[in-house]
């Protein structure tokens, strides 16, 4: 479990190594993540994913030990199948293929895993790209193996994530009698009109690629359990799942002016969890879109859904990100698994974006009216 990965990051090494990767284990605090380079050049193609799981939940609820691959009417049972342990597999299987092929490649393969994707993610895929940075070490293009599928295999591509942004908030009043309003300032009655407006704000409507912002409050406490008491102050947490019309220094200021415009005492302390990021139309998703479609038949919805992702450390450094990987409906779940269909058809879907980025393109043939070698 977080950020324990029990061995696994070295069984990655091992079988990179021989494919004539260079790899880096980088240590930082608890966290051990991997990175791995095969090449010298640019463009830099890198997989990116983690080997840490969440824990299991209740094992009696399991229908296989949670922590033992189980093989069973074609799919594959365990803590990790899906996320994101199968992505990781049909990773190594394909670099493995493709590097046998194709030892000579243009630019350069690499792989970056952390196993500290579900928990702080302080110490994981952030470390790694500022040791990256710190050396002028660029990462051109990078696929995540996070199972972004919703019902068939390659059916969703991440494109982007939404930024995550909470606040802490403290609204202070005065405790008194209920009977006696005027001798105290009750801070519920004072934070219920900011919390109509934040509810009832438009924060945007989104765009080609995102939903629109949504502000959510997960939880409001105050009172002394009193039935005759009203409190002394209010504590408060909200959420804002924001689209790239906004970072969080703009929608902080946003926040802050409707509080402001209330008469209200407060404090607000905010957490950002991470900026949103969007990969703009290019290569790597025309590769990405061209292999998944090659492989099922339709075209994926190129999407910024879900939770964050590792992708909003990558994103900042400069590197196209796109996220590919297993149907996720079962993931953090008990009994989460796989279609070991799904995982042979990633492989080849993993591959061929290896094939479209760093073969040379064959040649064009472009007619040449003036060299008519008719004679
Ligand atoms: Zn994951």
């Amino acid at each position: 479990m977080t950020p324990n990965d029990a061995g696994c990051q070295e069984i990655l090494a091992a079988r990179l190594q021989k494919l004539g990767f260079k790899c880096e284990t980088m240590v930082f605090g608890e966290v051990t993540n991997l990175w791995a380079r095969r090449g010298e050049t640019q463009p830099v193609l890198c997989f990116a994913g983690h080997t840490d799981v969440v824990p299991p939940g209740p094992e009696s609820e399991w229908q296989t030990d949670p922590f033992e691959p189980v093989e069973k009417d074609g799919y594959l049972y365990g803590r990790g199948s899906a996320d994101m342990k199968s992505g990781l597999a049909a990773m190594i299987v394909a670099l493995e293929a493709f590097v046998a092929d194709n030892p000579d490649h243009d630019g350069s393969l690499a792989m970056l895993i952390t196993s500290d994707e579900e928990g702080h993610a302080r110490d994981g895929t952030l470390k790694v790209v500022e040791t990256l940075q710190a050396r002028d070490e660029q990462v051109d293009w990078c696929v995540l193996g996070e199972p972004t599928s919703q019902e068939q295999l390659g059916d969703t591509v991440r494109v982007g994530r939404r930024g995550s942004l909470s606040g802490m908030l403290t609204v202070r009043g005065v405790q008194g009698h209920v009977a006696y309003p005027q001798l105290a300032d009750n801070p519920i009655g004072r934070f219920a009109p900011v919390l109509a407006d934040l509810y009832t704000t438009v924060w945007d409507n989104g765009n080609e690629y995102f939903p629109p912002t949504s502000f959510q409050v997960v939880d409001i406490r105050a009172g002394v359990g009193f039935p005759n008491v009203t409190p002394g102050e209010l504590s408060a947490r909200f959420n804002f799942r924001y689209s790239t019309v906004w970072d969080h220094e703009t929608l902080k200021a946003k926040v802050h002016s409707i509080f402001t415009a209330h008469d209200i005492e407060f404090d607000l302390d905010w957490h950002l969890s991470g900026e949103p990021f969007l990969t703009d139309p290019g290569q790597l998703i025309d590769a990405v879109a061209q292999a998944v479609t090659e492989q099922t038949g339709a075209e994926p919805d190129l999407s910024t859904g879900g939770g964050t992702s590792d992708g909003r450390f990558i994103s900042p450094a400069g590197t196209d990100v796109v996220e590919l990987g297993p149907v996720n409906a079962t993931i953090h779940k008990v009994n989460e698994h796989v279609r070991i269909e799904d995982v042979v058809a990633l492989t080849t879907m993993y591959q061929r974006i290896m094939e479209l980025l760093l073969l040379p393109r064959p040649a064009q043939v472009v007619p040449d009216a003036g060299s008519a070698e008719t004679d």
